[in-house]
Order: C-alpha cells, then structure tokens, then sequence
C-alpha cells in the first residue's frame, strides 16, 4: 500500500488553505529531520516532496491531497540554524496559526530524529495538540543509524513526550507501513465522527 498523493496548493494564512472535506494529517519537525525524504517514502515517489522545497514554498503550508477523503498538510521545518530570527517567528506564526485552528486536522505526525529525541518546540507541539484533543503519531526518524543496543535509549527518550514513537527510517523502509495505517487509521474515525454526526434524524430533519 501507497498514499497515492498529489500537490494540491500552497498557504501561508487561512484564506488560501484549500475548501475541501478531507480528513488533513499533518507533518511537522525540525529542518533536516528528515521529513521530505518520509513524505516521498510515504507516497512510494522519488519526488513528491520537491514541490515543498521550490523556492516560495519552503514557508508555506503545502497541502497534498491523497485518494478521496485524506489530505497530508506539509508544514514548513523549524530549526534552522541560518534562519534570522524573523523569518523564524514567521514560519511559526504560520504554522501555530494553522495548528490551532484548522477544523480539518485529525491527527499530527510529528518527526524527532531518532538520535536526537524530542527537544522543547516538540514537546510543546504535542502538549498542545493534547490540549485540542488531536492525536499525536510520533515517528523517530533516521532509524537505520541506530545500532541495536541504542533503540532502547532512543525509545526511552521519547517517554516526556508520553507517546511511544514509529521506528522508521526511509532508507531501508522500517516503519513506514506501520507509519501509512495509524495515519490512514486516524483519517478514517475522524471521517465516521463526521459521518455520525452529519447522520443524524436531527441534521436530516433540516436538510
Ligand atoms: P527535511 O529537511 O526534514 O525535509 O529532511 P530531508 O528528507 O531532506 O533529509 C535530510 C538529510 O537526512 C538528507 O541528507 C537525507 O538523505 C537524510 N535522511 C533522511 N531520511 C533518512 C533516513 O531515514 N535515514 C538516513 N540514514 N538518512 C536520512
């Protein structure tokens, strides 16, 4: 199984994020996390994520669209060393301003290198997405350089984010199966939610 995803648009504030009703997913990590090279792993293509990376995109939103009811929301990488600190208020205005109020977000996958473990912008990224009540699917990237007796230490360091993280690595495939179900599986109850509550006599009535 593959997300089958496509470029669908970039957004830097709310007026230009797409009028659809897809379930969104969004990736979030630092720069250099890894997370272009998991969108492509993700999509099974070399070369989805390059859209993201056009110049003019790299601080925007970008907006996949994957089958009929999903959608995987890129959202631009924080952390970079080079960034002024400006620009860098503006990637997270951009992005915090999304997180807290897309009515479509279902779940956030968020992306610590595995060598690295969650620092404080990840940690308040799930504090915050726990306050909103939307799932977190942590993932630990770069898995393929961890010797055997580290994977311990690595899933250890996740323990203060209090969720336990998909092992993945894009190079030799770990996780990304497992990676593709929990998001596609946290699509598919927001979308029965929706269902329900849209189902109901009450909401018919006013049809
Ligand atoms: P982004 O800045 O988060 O989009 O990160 P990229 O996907 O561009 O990856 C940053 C660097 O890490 C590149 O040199 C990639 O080749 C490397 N990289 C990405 N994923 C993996 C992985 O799973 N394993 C290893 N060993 N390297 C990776």
């Amino acid at each position: 199984m593959r997300l089958d995803a496509r470029f669908v648009t970039s957004a830097f504030e709310p007026g230009g994020y797409p009028l659809w009703d897809r379930a969104e997913v969004a990736l979030a990590g630092r720069s250099n996390v890894g997370k272009s090279s998991m969108l492509n792993a993700l999509a099974g293509a070399k070369n989805l994520a390059r859209t993201s990376r056009t110049p003019g995109r790299t601080r925007a939103l970008n907006f996949f669209a994957v089958g009929d009811h999903l959608a995987i929301v890129d959202l631009p990488g924080y952390g970079y060393a080079r960034m002024p600190r400006s620009e860098a208020a503006r990637v997270a205005a951009i992005m915090n301003q999304y997180l807290d109020r897309s009515e479509r977000l279902t779940a956030l996958v968020l992306l610590v290198d595995a060598r690295r473990g969650p620092g404080c912008e990840e940690l308040e990224l799930a504090a915050r997405m726990r306050e909103r009540g939307t799932p977190v699917i942590a993932v630990a990237t770069k898995c393929d350089k961890l010797r055997r007796a580290e994977r311990a230490d690595a899933l250890a360091r996740f323990k203060a984010m209090g969720v336990a993280p998909v092992l993945c690595s894009s190079v030799d495939g770990e996780g990304i199966d497992e990676l593709r179900r929990r998001i596609v599986g946290c699509a598919r109850s927001s979308r029965r939610a929706v269902d329900a509550v849209e189902k109901t006599p009450e909401r018919d009535d006013l049809r």
